[in-house]
């Protein structure tokens, strides 16, 4: 089959490796769709929990070809999602009924072999059934979806906050349409690219603001406007240091400030620890998940969450040079889907 095959960070090619072999416990799926997202890009980097010789892609979904000898649930042709997370069940924190602080956390694609191939194999228990009416295209979407029912757990809101979303890619995006099922009497999201913006005034958000990097006084002005107290919640979504730091002003007494884009593992953010006593502020951050995607799976199946409007850009295997490219610019793309079989 093909398959991206780094050998190390930032070496890669498309190869032709043998179709993974199943156990008795596992299926194996032929990839109908594998999205990307910036994780790709810090493990293309080395960066993150990257391990290697990889085939890297963690948000995929596709066709059960093959089944174990002890699979019963799973037949052949039924198409699948995949939560590409494998816990131990045996350390410290799986001992601990908290799976996703495993101390021998797996992930596919991300230190074993993922979904950027024509097949992967996967652990019985880790297929989600496709409904008919659910795309590939849509349920590519499970596994970033599933991370923010994860971070938005974390959060814990309260119904009637107020929250500001800093980015508006598709970790930003799919935030804000979930944060608006879940009780938030405002959402607001603050980014520099106009048409990501209008995106998610199409998709149901009112609020959202266009911040000139070079101006920051333009949005601060309109953003503490909408919200003169302070934000209940404020996120950051960019994965950049900075505007952790410059979030902090949009706070209230009692805010909670989530660190959700995966920022570079040097950076450091200076946070003023008076501050945090006095006005009560929680900091927290949110990392991957696990046991999430069947409520993810939940909000696509039932339109509530709509993620094909996502999608700017459909390669190939052989394009995911390109793919690395447009995910570093990062400008005119949202969601770059790889079709690993058609
Ligand atoms: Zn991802
Ligand atoms: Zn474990």
């Amino acid at each position: 089959m093909k398959a991206i095959v780094y050998t190390a960070p930032e070496q890669f090619a498309v190869q032709d490796v043998p179709i993974p072999s199943i156990g008795p416990r596992q299926v194996l799926v032929r990839v109908r769709r594998c999205g990307i997202c910036k994780t790709d890009l810090h493990i293309h980097h080395g960066r993150f929990i990257s391990q290697f010789p990889l085939t890297p892609g963690h948000e995929f979904c596709g066709d059960i070809v093959d089944v174990g000898a002890e699979v019963t649930e799973w037949k052949i042709g039924d198409r699948v999602t995949c939560d590409n997370t494998v816990l131990c069940g045996y350390c410290f924190y799986c001992r601990r009924n908290q799976p996703l602080y495993c101390q021998n956390f797996y992930s596919l694609g991300c230190t074993g072999p993922g979904g950027l191939a024509e097949y992967v194999a996967v652990n019985a228990d880790k297929a989600f059934p496709l409904a008919d009416h659910v795309s590939y295209d849509q349920a590519a979407f499970t596994e970033p979806l599933a991370c923010i029912v994860h971070g938005i757990d974390r959060l814990d809101p309260c119904c009637g906050d107020k929250v500001l979303i800093f980015g508006a890619g598709p970790a930003g995006n799919l935030l804000a349409q979930i944060l608006k099922h879940c009780g938030a009497a405002l959402v607001v999201v603050v980014a520099s690219t106009r048409w990501k913006l209008d995106l998610l005034n199409r998709l149901g958000i009112e609020h959202t603001v266009l911040m000139d990097r070079d101006d920051y006084a333009r949005h601060t002005n309109t953003v503490k406007r909408l919200a003169p107290e302070g934000y209940d919640i404020v996120i950051d979504a960019t994965g950049y240091a900075p505007m952790i730091e410059h979030a902090f002003q949009f706070t209230k007494m009692g805010s909670k400030v989530l660190v959700y884009g995966v920022c570079n593992e040097e950076d450091t953010i200076t946070v003023n620890p008076y501050w945090m006593f006095r006005n009560e502020i929680t900091l927290f951050g949110s990392f991957a998940q696990t046991h999430c995607f069947d409520r993810a799976l939940s909000y696509i199946e039932r339109g509530m969450v709509q993620v094909e409007p996502l999608i700017t850009h459909r390669l190939s295997l052989a394009e995911y040079g390109r793919a690395l490219e447009l995910l570093a610019e990062g400008k005119h793309n949202l969601k770059i889907m790889i079709h690993p079989t058609d």
